[in-house]
């Protein structure tokens, strides 16, 4: 491989964390309770899948679920980050979906298992261009949004997220080294719904990026 950049994270970034539950209106929607502390799960990389080629439901699922996210990316590793020096250590953002198989999940947390089957599965996590941070001066101020076939599903800002960016990655790094390229999901607003095949999802971080995704079968 030539040299590693951080615009090119999801050929190279080692994990992605995920935070559920983090906007009070979502966790309401699916009547969770409310979190007193951030839910983590973890996708692996090759989760990964990027514009061009489609979003596949699970062979398993019968209910695929869409969740527009705001990704962090990690510029420089640590462990134990402080809050006050967390964001020294983000690189930039990427518009990300937690795609997410909700019958499957269900199922999970009905019988008390992990949700890998549910959320780690190959193309469960389409990812936008890189964003350097430079153009996002107030990440929490910007605006998500997601259509399916043009019909507006959600619409959201990070400023409605119950933990900050910067205590996000100052709690995740006392539980596992974050490092460079890593990519954190923060969350999803409220509107997740499910998604067919040949479903078009096109979703958006306002001003800064617009990705496209068509869904189809195994
Ligand atoms: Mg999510």
């Amino acid at each position: 491989m030539s040299a590693r950049s951080i615009t090119r994270f999801w050929e190279w970034g080692r994990k992605i964390v995920c935070v559920g539950r983090n906007y009070a209106d979502h966790a309401k929607e699916l009547k969770n309770p409310v979190p007193t502390e951030p839910v983590l799960f973890l996708k692996p990389p090759s989760a990964y899948v990027r514009e061009g080629c489609p979003i596949v439901v699970p062979r398993y699922c019968s209910s695929l679920h869409h969740e527009v996210e705001l990704g962090v990316v990690i510029g420089k590793g640590g462990s134990c980050i402080t809050e006050s020096s967390a964001m020294e250590h983000v690189a930039g953002y990427a518009l990300c979906l937690d795609m997410t198989a909700r019958d499957v999940q269900d199922d999970c947390k009905s019988r008390g298992l992990p949700w890998t089957l549910a959320k780690a599965f190959d193309t469960s996590c389409p990812v936008s261009d890189f964003i350097p941070k430079e153009r996002v001066p107030e990440p929490a101020d910007v605006t998500l949004w997601l259509k399916v076939n043009g019909a507006l599903r959600q619409s959201g800002s990070p400023s409605q997220m119950i933990f900050s960016i910067p205590f996000l990655i100052s709690y995740i790094s006392a539980v596992m080294s974050l490092e460079e390229g890593d990519l954190i999901l923060t969350g999803t607003p409220r509107g997740v719904s499910a998604v067919q095949e040949h479903d078009q999802i096109q979703a958006s971080i306002d001003g800064l990026v617009t990705m496209n995704f068509t869904v189809a079968k195994t």
